[in-house]
């Protein structure tokens, strides 16, 4: 028999692999369900299985791979998360993936919990598009309620022209949900963490800019961010965890407005706004995520030095320019170039936020993506 795993992952990407290197000092190891094939990120770190069948044979060879489950990413089958559940435990639990998976659940829930954000309206027919636009004004932000993410399954209408082709686009894509389009100073994300015992521990809120819906780079801790908000932040996310009753990372992206907070969407897990934490954190968010799956005491959430995390899309850089470059940490994900794809990224850290907005001015020639920091 194959040796047992202490932690399955179901997804191979880029989080699984760092989920993977953050077990193996802890002498920790994983398996890892990626239905695409064995040629993905988290290869090097443990045995991949999986079909995109989900037969029984592939789902119980994972079962058996592993003592633990969790996911790399929330829009996968619950169907197969939920098989997994009845025989081994699956951190996060099925509540907190099931609401996540749906941007109406998630809105909904931060009604519940009196989370403020954008007014919306679900639309299920072009009339209600409509009636939308009326409702809410222009411009409109049109989403799926499902699979959205790096700005996939959006459209933005601007005038009412524009509702024949945010239909053509987005209508035949389900139910779908019209959000009134938020003018914010700027996007931040808090990342938490909470035990099986409801300990919890957070990060400081990251300021992120994102380019053509995609996360660009991100700033911890988020300059200038006053002690209102940053507890509104921490309230809000508390609330959702004591929810959820959630074990495991989950992150909240919100929108910092002229009056205050706005939660944008969440997300189960361990995200793109918190790789700053792989080097500026005491303890990482992937870390932290293995440590709450696995009933482990929780790390320190706390950031020494201000960092930043700059995104690799659609091109590596010349690894060794990157190196040459004192105190710049690089991730490469081991994926092929593809235009609009997460390559990879580069941690920076400094004294000040001053020093470090140089030192991103520095790299910025090395990147394939150099005009992102100059948005
Ligand atoms: P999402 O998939 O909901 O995270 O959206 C991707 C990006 O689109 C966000 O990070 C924002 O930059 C932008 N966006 C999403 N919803 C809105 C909104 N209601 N108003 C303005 N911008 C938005």
């Amino acid at each position: 028999m194959n040796p047992r795993h202490q932690l399955g992952i179901l997804g191979g990407g880029q989080l699984g692999r760092m989920l993977g290197l953050a077990a193996a000092p802890l002498g920790l190891t994983c398996s890892f369900y990626e239905p695409s094939g064995s040629d993905c990120p988290a290869a090097l770190l443990g045995p991949v299985m999986g079909d995109q069948e989900h037969s029984d044979e592939a789902v119980h060879a994972f079962l058996a791979s592993a003592d633990v489950f969790t996911y790399e990413f929330e829009n996968i089958d619950i169907r197969l998360v939920e098989r997994i559940a009845q025989h081994k435990p699956v951190y996060p639990g099925l509540e907190s993936l099931r609401l996540t998976q749906n941007r109406l659940y998630e809105k909904s829930l931060f009604a519940e919990l009196d989370i403020p954000t954008a007014s919306w309206l679900a639309v299920n027919s072009r009339a209600e598009l409509e009636a939308a636009m009326n409702t809410l004004g222009l411009p409109l932000v049109l989403k799926t309620t499902t699979q959205g993410y790096d700005g996939k399954g959006q459209f933005i209408l601007r005038v009412p022209e524009d509702v024949t082709d945010a239909w053509q686009h987005l209508g035949a894509n389900g139910p779908l949900i019209a959000e009134q389009f938020i003018t914010f100073r700027r996007e931040m994300s808090i990342i938490a963490v909470r035990d099986l015992q409801g300990h919890t521990a957070t990060y400081p809120l990251t300021e992120n800019v994102h380019l053509k819906g995609i996360l660009s780079h991100s700033l911890t801790p988020a300059p200038e961010v006053s002690v209102a908000i940053e507890q509104t932040a921490v309230r809000y996310m508390d609330s959702l965890l004591t929810r959820l009753n959630h074990v495991g990372v989950l992150t909240l992206e919100l929108f910092e407005t002229d009056n205050g907070l706005l939660a944008n969407e969440m997300a189960p897990r361990v995200h793109n706004s918190g790789h700053w934490s792989i080097e500026g954190a005491l303890c990482s968010q992937f870390e932290n995520h293995i440590r709450a799956v696995l009933g482990l005491p929780l790390g320190s959430t706390r950031c020494p030095r201000p960092t930043a995390m700059i995104n690799l899309i659609g091109q590596p850089p010349e690894r060794a320019d990157i190196l040459g470059l004192s105190g710049a940490h690089l991730h490469l994900y081991g994926k092929s170039p593809r235009p609009g794809r997460k390559l990879g990224h580069i941690t920076l850290s400094a004294d000040s936020h001053v020093e470090l907005k140089q030192r991103m001015l520095d790299i910025a020639p090395y990147l394939p993506n150099p005009m992102a920091l100059s948005a």
